[in-house]
């Protein structure tokens, strides 16, 4: 039984999250439900990255995390595992509308951790959605507060808090920020205020950027609340 197993204390419980990050190594340390750890065995995923060793245990445990890691370095599960843990203990469903929504710069950015979701969520019952340009609006607005998880690019996440009637996100929990750096650089500053304005304060946020400029520290500053730095330099 799926339920029955996920309750079971593993053998890395809920106090690991507090012990040093160092101390993790392979997936199947991390407190991270039995469903979740099946699709990652599915995928052959089974030693972290750097990136995922820092960042996982405070993703995890709810913390605001700015991270920092070149690209190639894994960062789609550091943030998506985080995601799909936080509802699935919510137990989410899809009433509770939408509950996470993660921001990248490009659509074809946006389809591959799409593709991520799809293997990693494979055995929790959770409706994500691509939202980006290109696809069909009048249609993604009839559908778009039944999901629970948007992989967005910015443009097309405004454009709906802009023109879709009810567009809801008061019950986010979790908003992700990725290639944070690209999406500035793209002009999409003041997009990405807009939308900030749009989303409830209290949520948890995840930022994560290949380079750490002033704009990236002043966009941490603006949506971040105490994070936790996670940053994995290239080693000589
Ligand atoms: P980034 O977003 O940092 O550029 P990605 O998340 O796209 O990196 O991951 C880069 C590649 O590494 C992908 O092909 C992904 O499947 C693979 N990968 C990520 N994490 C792991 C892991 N823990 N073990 C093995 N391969 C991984
Ligand atoms: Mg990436």
């Amino acid at each position: 039984n799926q339920e029955a197993s996920d309750e079971t204390p593993k053998k890395a419980d809920a106090t690991a999250t507090t012990t040093t990050p160092s101390t993790f190594t392979r997936f199947a340390e991390l407190p991270l439900s039995s469903r979740t750890q099946a699709a990652l065995r599915d995928c052959a995923y089974v030693k972290l990255t750097e990136i995922q060793r820092v960042s996982l245990p405070d993703g995890l445990a709810g913390r605001d995390v700015l991270g920092a890691a070149k690209t190639g370095s894994g960062k789609t599960l550091a943030f998506l595992l985080p995601v799909v843990e936080r509802l699935y203990r919510l137990r989410w469903s899809s009433e509770d509308g939408i509950g996470a929504i993660v921001i990248t710069p490009t659509r074809e950015l946006a389809f591959q951790i799409f593709e991520v979701l799809r293997k990693i969520g494979a055995r929790h019952e959770l409706a994500a959605g691509l939202v980006i340009g290109g696809k069909d609006v009048e249609q993604e607005k009839e559908r778009i507060n039944g999901m629970n998880i948007l992989v967005c690019t910015p443009g097309r996440l405004l454009q709906h808090m802009d023109e879709t009637p009810n567009f809801d996100c008061s019950n986010l929990q979790m908003l992700v920020l990725d290639e944070a750096d690209r999406i500035l650089d793209m002009g999409f500053a003041r997009t990405l205020d807009a939308i900030l304005d749009f989303l409830p304060r209290s949520r948890q946020t995840l930022l994560f950027s290949a380079t750490q400029t002033k704009s990236v520290r002043d966009l941490a500053r603006l949506s971040l609340t105490s994070p936790e730095y996670a940053a994995v330099h290239e080693h000589a």
